[in-house]
């Protein structure tokens, strides 16, 4: 059974370490939680 990763905060580090993790374990099942409209804005 692959591993999962949940990541709170989708702005500029949220997708970053997200990239991260899959790059070190391709069969990571990563989701990424983000409380506002947009994911990723600040990057
Ligand atoms: C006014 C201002 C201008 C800036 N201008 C620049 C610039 O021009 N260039 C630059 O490189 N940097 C700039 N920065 C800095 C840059 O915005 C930050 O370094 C960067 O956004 C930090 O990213 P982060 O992912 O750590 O945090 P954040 O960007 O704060 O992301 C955290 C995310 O987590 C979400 N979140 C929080 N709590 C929860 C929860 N409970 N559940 C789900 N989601 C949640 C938030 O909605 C947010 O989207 C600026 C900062 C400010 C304040």
């Amino acid at each position: 059974m692959s591993k999962k990763l949940v990541i709170i905060g989708g702005g500029a580090a949220g997708p970053s370490a997200a990239a991260e993790a899959r790059r070190g374990d391709p069969s990571l099942k990563v989701s990424i939680l983000e409380k506002g409209a947009f994911v990723s804005y600040s990057a």
